[in-house]
């Protein structure tokens, strides 16, 4: 079956009751409703084009080779060739954005690495459109994939090495993103910075991504996610389940990543909030963003508590090492006959990552999963901070005088509210037992900044999210209370 009309969701029925339990009992909030998308978003998502996706895929696997070390002259093979075309390319995309687009590509020159097969210094170009948000400019959301392709031999940079699963798929997705914004943004801004960046240089050390996250980093810009496309065509290709067909999986890196103070990931450990890293929030907001919309996207959300597949990476590591949120979407059932492999027929087996193994209308419908979470997320207000809860309320009694409205089964948060976002309407705190991967209930607690709920802190973990004018949610944020000792 390839048509995802015919595919219903399993996230359409009973998505708040995903692995929970009907325990600990709850008084108050509400089941978890998966936010919803407005018509204008979703009419986007239908314009995501296979046809398009084909015929870009198709114009990078000509380049021969997209190999980091490739020839940079020649203007029909290597990466310059490829690389060049991606520039013109998105700058005849953006000319109906009214100047709010903008395209570059910002270079490097990397001196030669043996350790990571680069022999000779090479330029690292990242090929990007930038759209500047009207309100909140420093905020920023990135989309990344690379354009780079390999050999078995990574120091081959001359062999013929198609690369159209890995990584035309994302490129494919991102021009497309691009086009389809171009004519939305020219008669409204995003409030915040989208970044739609392809990179180079993945398969030797992630030296594009890396390049890109310093950058940002170095400039100060409050990066809240990066989603990282890398192998998202195989769909029907192969002889996988039709489930596979209709699934993307999202890998979100767990407490390893984080760069924050020692005691703070020890307390994430220490008292159960291991899964609530900033990267599995991001993961969770995007499964239920398409859980939303999934009659539209015709795909389910995997969340996997890795951060990536076994022994392996990506570029989303760039952003994590920088200390940002980052996710990355890959197909749910690898073709590992057709990736990394030399074009090749042995043993009668055919090998190598052509085009004939990608299935457009799959890549198509993960670049649905991709548009609506980038511009969702840059429509909502920000993910609020500084969320904690007080250790004394909820918990054993330490003096006589301890009054003994603390002494119930209860949890006190309270929560920055400075500086005001102008997109705000009100906050909503979110919780799940312990044995749900997603939320399972919420609660409008207007514009306050704290409340206390009837919910033992042992049983639960408990997020904070905004909820803005426009409906549109934040990813949420963990509540620790080590955080208070970042309150003034
Ligand atoms: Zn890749």
């Amino acid at each position: 079956m390839k048509s995802s009309s015919k595919f219903s969701p399993r996230c359409l029925n009973g998505f708040a009751n995903w692995g929970a339990g009907n325990w600990p009992p709850s008084s108050v909030g509400t089941p978890l409703v998966p936010q919803s998308t407005d018509p204008q978003t979703l009419s986007l998502l239908n314009q995501m084009d296979p046809k398009r996706i084909q015929n870009y895929i198709q114009t990078l696997v000509n380049f021969h080779t997209r190999h980091t070390a490739s020839d940079t002259k020649s203007p029909t093979t290597g990466i310059g060739a490829a690389r060049n075309w991606l520039l013109k390319e998105m700058t005849e995309l953006i000319k109906p954005s009214n100047g709010r687009m903008t395209a570059s590509m910002p270079c490097y020159l990397q001196p030669a690495i043996p350790a990571d097969d680069i022999f000779f210094a090479v330029e690292i170009c990242n090929v990007q459109v930038e759209i500047k948000g009207s309100v909140d400019p420093n905020r920023t959301y990135v989309y990344t994939g690379h354009y780079d392709s390999r050999r078995l031999n990574l120091s081959d940079y001359t062999g013929y090495a198609p690369g159209a699963d890995d990584n035309a798929s994302a490129v494919a997705i991102a021009l497309e993103m691009i086009r389809i914004l171009a004519p939305v943004v020219a008669k409204t801004a995003p409030p915040t910075t989208i970044i739609i960046a392809t990179v180079a240089g993945e398969e030797q050390d992630l030296f594009g991504s890396n390049f890109l996250a310093q950058t940002l980093k170095n400039a100060s810009v409050n990066v809240q996610a990066n989603f990282n496309d890398d192998i998202v065509g195989s769909g029907s290709n192969a002889p996988f389940d039709t489930l596979n067909q209709h699934t993307i999986r999202i890998f979100g890196a767990g407490t390893d990543y984080l760069t924050l103070p020692a005691d703070v990931v020890a307390e994430f450990i220490s008292t159960g909030y291991q899964d609530d890293t900033p990267a599995r929030h991001l993961g969770r907001y995007v499964q239920e963003v398409n859980a939303g919309a999934a009659s539209v996207t015709g795909m389910e959300v995997a969340l996997i508590y890795k951060p990536d597949r076994f022994f392996r990476g990506g570029d989303h590591e760039s952003f994590l090492n920088a200390g940002f949120p980052a996710v990355r979407f890959t197909e749910p059932q690898e073709d590992f006959f057709h990736q990394h492999q030399d074009p090749r027929v042995q043993d009668g087996v055919t090998y190598g990552d052509e085009i004939e193994y990608v299935d457009f209308e799959y890549t198509a419908r993960v670049g649905k999963v991709n548009l609506l979470s980038l511009w969702s997320i840059a429509n909502a207000p920000a993910t609020p901070s500084n969320f904690t809860y007080d250790t004394n309320i909820g918990f054993l009694a330490t003096t006589e005088s301890t009054p003994p409205s603390f002494l119930e089964n209860i949890i006190k948060l309270y929560w920055n509210t400075e500086p005001a976002d102008p997109l705000l309407a009100y906050y909503e705190i979110v919780w799940r037992p312990m044995s749900s991967q997603q939320w399972t209930h919420m609660l409008n607690v207007g514009l306050e900044n704290t409340t206390i709920l009837p919910i033992s802190k042992d049983n639960a973990v408990f997020g904070l999210r905004a909820v803005g004018k426009n409906g549109k949610k934040s990813p949420a944020t963990y509540a620790l209370a080590v955080a208070s000792q970042f309150f003034g």
